[in-house]
């Protein structure tokens, strides 16, 4: 008889306690804070079979997301597979950017036209579309499986955008955005840490682009101008160490007033311009 304490217990030779948690909590269909108050109950055979085998393939480094199936992402839960990137923290100050900018009640006529490039579990468009009534939200991605995902997390959270396969603005002719926000891929392909860790699990192309990590962040931004609105606003997140080249790249492509702002780590991880 394996108490779900003893099971936890086991567990942290393994794994940090959170995240033998969040794996029991997935087997039992409970969350976490209901573990803390019934772990002195029994767990049946086939719960102890499933947990086990979780716990060992996130010691053998599956991220815990995609053993899941979901990740939290600005106080909403997201589905997430292989095909799509990972939720990460440091994405919501891109919400928290757009917000700021255009969120409720900040534009002169109330309605808002955002692009989303790259969207993956759609974490990012998704959010503006509940956070910004007013907005119209179009996402795109490369991925049909990526968008697949995407579209069911929309319908889950009961939010209403646009989605279209497009290779960043290539399936979107001559339209033009007040507010352009993407995640894209900006690891050099080179990089050791794509294949170590939970990123080799994840999909390379929203990872790695090119031998700098810039080729996508390059072509959104030339792109850019010819799909932002008058006075239209391009927001992107990027590497660590790539806050100058963005700079550059930015003013090159005579967007003006750039701002650069710092993740929760410190780090400067957002860019942005405006449509002059
Ligand atoms: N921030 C991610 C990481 O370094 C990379 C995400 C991305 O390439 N857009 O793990």
């Amino acid at each position: 008889m394996t108490t779900l304490a003893a099971a936890l217990a086991a567990a942290r030779a393994k794994l940090p306690a959170s995240e033998a948690r969040l794996l029991l909590g997935h087997v039992l269909g409970r969350p976490a804070a209901w573990l803390i108050a019934h772990d002195d109950e029994v767990l049946g055979e086939a719960a102890l079979l499933s947990f086990a085998s979780l716990v060992a393939r996130r010691a053998g480094g599956e991220p815990v997301a995609y053993l899941i199936g979901q990740r939290e992402f600005f106080g909403r839960e997201f589905a997430v597979s292989p095909a799509v990137l990972i939720p990460r923290p440091e994405t919501e100050l891109l919400v928290d950017i757009a917000l700021a900018e255009v969120g409720a009640g900040k534009t002169a006529t109330g309605a808002v036209s955002i692009l989303d490039l790259g969207t993956g579990s759609g974490c990012l468009a998704i959010t503006l579309a509940l956070e910004i009534p007013q907005a119209q939200v179009t996402a795109v991605d490369a991925s049909a499986a990526a968008l697949n995902i995407a579209r069911g997390n929309a319908e889950r959270l009961g939010a209403q955008l646009r989605f279209l396969q497009s290779d960043w603005f290539a399936a979107l002719g001559s339209e033009r955005f007040d507010l352009i926000v993407t995640n894209p891929p900006y690891i050099a392909a080179s990089d050791p840490h794509l294949a170590a860790g939970d990123l080799r699990h994840e999909p390379q192309a929203a990872l790695a682009s090119g031998a700098d990590g810039l080729d996508a962040i390059r072509h959104i931004i030339t792109a850019a101008p010819a799909h932002l609105a008058p006075g239209g606003q391009l927001w992107l997140e990027h590497g660590y160490d790539q806050a100058e080249p963005v700079r550059e790249l930015l003013a090159a492509s005579g967007l003006v007033d750039i701002e650069q702002h710092r993740d929760i780590a410190g780090i400067v991880r957002v860019s942005g311009a405006r449509l002059s």
